[in-house]
């Protein structure tokens, strides 16, 4: 019988993993063991097995082994009130490792675990491929018609589930609906720029109403923090990484990404890949700087309690030990790190928010309180308690896909439990319980948004007037001039310079200098900084523009016209149509704002 490696986790922390007293206090806490009612689904029959596997009493291929350890969620309940501090996480790590080695995943889903795991989580360039796909498959709405029409359904349940999983990554922003009496132009755009398809920073500049830089961002620095973005997180949650630079920036930190870094490894780790993890974890600790002590910010529950188990997971290696240690202890919640500043006040929320505590950020990180008070830090917030809000929520990385029946027990407890809030904003720290809850209230027709505690204080502070009205991008408006401008400055020179019979356009000085003219005009209004200017230039350009073209196309013969050439005229038309559109555009979102 192979079970040299549980064996020898046993034997070299043994005083640690072993010193279970079969007391049973941790069966309440264990959310399987409640649902279940059956002994070998709580904490104390796990280590049972465990155990058994351990001392050769049962074979590490036992199905009874597999499918009890398969069907903990990891949650980590139980160690929070173990009397004898049995640290079950690392050993539930080992025991999964086990068994992937002594049965490896089998069938469709397992195939495809393997791939993603090996193939795609490992290599960013193929990670920002899927999330790029399935950003687009959300935002076109493809999970919502699925799961709405029943399609999904026709698949299977697992099917459907995933694409609510999808579709409640979508920002709230996305969720909401253009302002009644809108006409088609302006629930066009509308929606038009609450997609995602171009990554965030690009909305940024289409939706003119999104949060400028705080005021203060260096007025008052309170030092500088890496943000570890994570790969869901940065995939399907920009918009919350986002808000929690925009709320540290206002509360005086100086924030930077490394460019470097790549995922936590806490799927691999679930998923008893151990050495998969422990690779990820070395390019991490190396992507942030192993030598440097500036504080890693996380807003996952999940990938900062992975983050935080590095100096466990390279405890054995030489090379890392040491390093991963320091690392560990950089770990901080974007909400931890607030607790020690003083958070700048903001405006009040109308709507009843409730809170869950993700398991990773209550039990593996221990900032479920700071992110609680980063959430009440809200003037006048106002806030409904949850009952069981300790509670897992039945996520846990993708156990939700592999144990979905179980997964689906433990969830309806906690749907349960909103419900009887009547909150319509659930708010937790963890992207996976965030779509977990999202897809399960989706299913059972419950309207709730999910969100995470940061984005309603970033919010807030939008409405308190912290952010400054520099925006963080120009708008669609002013970008489009600073393009615009130069190239009718150079058309115009070069009119003069190239001769007649060489010119693209008909070489007449009038239209040279109109060039200049409009050039010259465009980089003042550019230079004024003002949106309605930008617009009203655009327009008023677009419509001479298209007045001109057309008149050539259809009225003048060619040479007689004041555009020379068929070509040019229609070239003329589509660039008096772009400015038109844009500019309105422009004027229809100026117009929600002031909503
Ligand atoms: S609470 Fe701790 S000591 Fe008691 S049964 Fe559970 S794991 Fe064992
Ligand atoms: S980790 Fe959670 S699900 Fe697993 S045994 Fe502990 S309390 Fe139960």
């Amino acid at each position: 019988m192979v079970t040299t490696q549980l064996q020898n986790t046993l034997a070299a922390e043994e005083q640690k993993l072993l010193a279970c007293i079969h007391c049973g206090l941790c069966l309440e806490a264990c959310p399987t063991y409640v649902v279940t009612g059956d002994e070998n689904d709580g904490p104390r029959g796990r280590l049972y097995l465990m155990r058994a596997v351990g001392e050769g009493r049962l074979s590490n291929q036992s199905a009874s082994f597999k499918n009890h350890i398969d069907r903990c969620l990891g949650c980590r309940a139980c160690e929070q009130v173990c009397p004898a501090g049995v640290q079950y996480g690392q050993l539930l790590e080992v025991a999964r490792a086990e068994i992937v080695k002594a049965q490896p995943p089998a069938g469709i889903t397992g195939a495809l675990l393997n791939f993603a795991l090996r193939h795609v989580w490992p290599k960013p360039a193929r990670l920002r491929l899927f999330f790029a796909t399935s950003r687009v498959m959300r935002d076109l709405g493809v999970g919502r018609l699925l799961v709405r029409s029943r399609i999904a359904r026709l698949f299977s349940k697992r099917f459907e589930f995933a694409f609510a999983l999808l579709d409640s990554s979508r920002p709230s922003e996305m969720r909401s609906v253009p302002p009644r009496g809108s006409g088609w132009v302006q629930s066009l755009y509308f929606k038009l720029t609450r997609t995602s398809f171009a990554p965030t920073r690009y909305r940024a500049v289409l939706l003119t109403s999104s949060h400028g830089v705080p005021a203060n961002q260096t007025a008052d620095p309170r030092g500088s923090v890496l943000l570890f973005s994570g790969c869901v997180g940065e995939g399907l949650f920009a918009h919350v990484n986002r808000a929690t630079e925009r709320v540290l920036g206002a509360n005086g930190f100086d924030v930077s990404t490394p460019q470097s870094q790549v995922c936590c490894g806490a799927l691999h780790a679930h998923a008893g890949d151990l050495e998969g993890a422990r690779k990820l974890a070395r390019q991490n600790i190396a992507a942030f700087g192993s030598e440097r002590s500036i504080p890693i910010i996380t807003n996952a529950g999940g990938c900062g309690a992975m983050l935080i188990s590095y100096s466990h997971l390279l405890a054995d290696d030489e090379q890392f030990a040491e390093t991963a240690e320091r690392f560990s202890n950089r770990i901080k919640d974007v909400a931890q790190q607030l607790d020690n500043a003083k958070i700048e006040p903001s405006a009040a929320t109308t709507e009843l928010v409730t809170y869950d505590a993700s398991c990773h950020l209550l039990y593996g990180q221990r900032a479920a309180d700071s992110s609680l008070r980063m959430l009440r830090s809200i003037d006048d917030l106002n806030f409904v308690e949850l009952k069981g809000a300790e509670r897992c929520c039945g996520a846990a990385g993708i156990y939700n896909l592999l144990q979905p029946e179980l997964s689906g027990r433990v969830l309806r407890e906690k749907l349960t439990a909103i419900a009887e809030t009547g909150a319509s904003v659930l708010t937790t720290g963890n992207a996976g319980c965030q779509m977990q809850i999202g897809a399960g209230a989706c299913l059972a027709g419950i309207k709730l948004n999910t969100r995470h505690p940061v984005e309603l204080l970033d919010e807030s502070y939008a409405r308190a007037g912290i952010y400054s009205e520099r925006r963080s991008g120009m708008s669609l408006n002013r970008i489009t001039l600073a393009v615009f401008a130069p190239i009718l400055i150079v058309a115009g020179i070069a009119g003069f310079l190239v001769p007649p019979e060489q010119s693209l356009t008909s070489g007449a000085p009038a239209y040279n200098v109109f060039h200049l003219i409009f050039g010259a005009l465009g980089l003042l209004v550019l230079g004024l900084k003002r949106e309605r200017a930008a617009i009203g230039f655009n327009i008023g350009f677009g419509l001479i523009d298209l007045y001109q073209a057309f008149a050539s196309f259809i009225a003048l013969p060619p040479k007689q016209s004041f555009l020379w050439t068929r070509a040019d005229d229609v070239l003329h038309i589509i660039i008096g149509l772009a400015l038109v559109m844009i500019g309105a555009f422009g004027m229809v979102n100026r117009k929600q704002q002031t909503k």
